[in-house]
């Protein structure tokens, strides 16, 4: 084992680095979550995670990780024979798929090509052709993490609304939650699914169901087995304050100091940070002459940047070298581009000189791994985060 000072890079895209501020609130003795001053706590965190879904509608809170509110999402609404409508964008879609899988429900899984977000025309000729509505929901991915390509929900909204189509909207914002531009209500999401350890800053430990009164109304009809998923009965106990059975009490002291967080900086705020240190880290990705994995950039992710390795070299080596020269955690390629890509995360608990410590990190680590690469990424990245070279990027790069 290496000596390490200094803090640790935390530059995977989550879990994400956690706030002291979130740490020392967590730090606390555990409450009776049955008891008077716990009911003021979960009506002040429930009330709080509305305001970061966007909505008025309820959210759900689990002690879960998002695999569980995958989970969640499918059961409540859901039955084994389903017809659904996914996109393989990438290893998290290709995840999602397998629980889809597991519940027998009736996929069609649009592929692509893992450097694209999902396929909008072809969601739109499924669901045109679909006349009996037998499609119960279109299931996307917001950001997905693994080609850090985003789908944009509201295109996808805009989609059943022009082919007058009934299904559900669910949405996968486990990553873009607190770090992209999300509206629960505005766009018309019927279930968003999202998690603690990525935009929210927490550590892992709790996912969210935001549900549209349309999706709690399918949910209500659907007579499938559910027990601990069921939306009804978090709902019903939560108008008290409290919970069906024993929350992540610890993190829930950690959840309102996030949101406390987030909306002193204000959401608007936050999302415009990601997308400028997006800029930034793509400014870099390119003047090293690497190829961002994400090939639309009208997609670009602001969370975070997946990068290929030039051919005959391997992304785990570099990110090995990495980690043992400068303490820092870089994310591994995931599915079928493992080894050949890597990821930087630059979402949650962020700011510039992080980035450009993290970049720093990434550019010594190419040129000690032997990797093929132009010098000059972190000052290209410099000049963006001083904003001289946001105006003369093309505006989908910024956007
Ligand atoms: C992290 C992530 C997940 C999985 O969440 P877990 O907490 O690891 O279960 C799912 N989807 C996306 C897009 C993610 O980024």
């Amino acid at each position: 084992m290496t000596l390490h000072t200094g803090r640790h890079f935390l530059q995977i895209p989550g879990p994400t680095n956690v706030p002291d501020r979130v740490l020392r609130a967590i730090d606390m003795p555990t409450l009776d979550h049955r008891g008077a001053e716990f009911a003021v706590l979960g009506h002040d965190v429930l009330a709080a995670v509305q305001r970061v879904f966007r909505t008025k509608q309820p959210v759900i809170i689990y002690p879960s990780s998002g695999t569980g509110a995958w989970e969640a999402a499918i059961v409540n609404t859901l039955s084994p024979g389903d017809k659904v409508l996914m996109s393989e964008t990438g290893q998290f879609a290709a995840l999602w798929l397998g629980i889809a899988n597991k519940f027998r429900l009736d996929v069609d899984m649009l592929p692509t090509d893992w450097r694209h977000g999902a396929p909008l025309d072809l969601i739109e000729e499924r669901l045109k052709a679909d006349r009996e509505h037998k499609i119960k929901a279109v299931m996307v991915v917001h950001n997905e993490t693994s080609t850090s390509c985003v789908t944009h929900p509201l295109e996808v909204r805009k989609i059943l609304d022009r082919t007058k189509h009934p299904a559900l909207l669910m949405v996968d914002t486990i990553s873009g939650l607190a770090s992209l531009e999300y509206e629960h209500d505005a766009w018309g999401i019927d279930v968003s699914i999202a998690g603690s350890q990525k935009g929210m800053m927490l550590p892992p430990g709790l996912g969210f169901n935001a549900v549209s009164e349309k999706a709690l109304a399918v949910s209500k009809a659907n007579t499938s087995t559910r027990s601990y998923w069921d939306w009804h009965d978090m709902i019903a106990i939560n108008k008290q304050g409290t919970f069906p059975y024993t929350p992540a009490t610890n993190l829930l002291y950690g959840l309102k100091v996030a949101v406390a967080m987030l909306e002193e900086e204000g959401l608007e705020n936050v999302w415009a940070r990601h997308k400028r240190h997006g800029a930034a880290t793509r400014a870099a990705v390119k003047a090293w002459g690497l190829e961002p994995v994400c090939q639309d950039p009208q997609a670009y992710s602001p969370a975070l940047t997946a990068v290929m390795v030039p051919q005959g070299h391997d992304a785990d080596a570099f990110r090995k070298v990495v980690l043992d020269n400068f303490d820092m955690s870089l994310g591994t390629g995931l599915g079928k581009i493992k080894g050949k890509a890597f990821r930087i995360g630059h979402l949650g608990h962020f700011n510039d000189l992080m980035l450009m410590g993290t970049l720093a990190g990434v550019e010594m680590g190419l040129d000690l791994a032997k990797v093929p690469h132009r010098t000059g990424g972190v000052a290209a990245a410099m000049e963006v985060l001083k904003g001289r070279d946001v105006v003369a990027m093309p505006k989908a790069a910024v956007a």
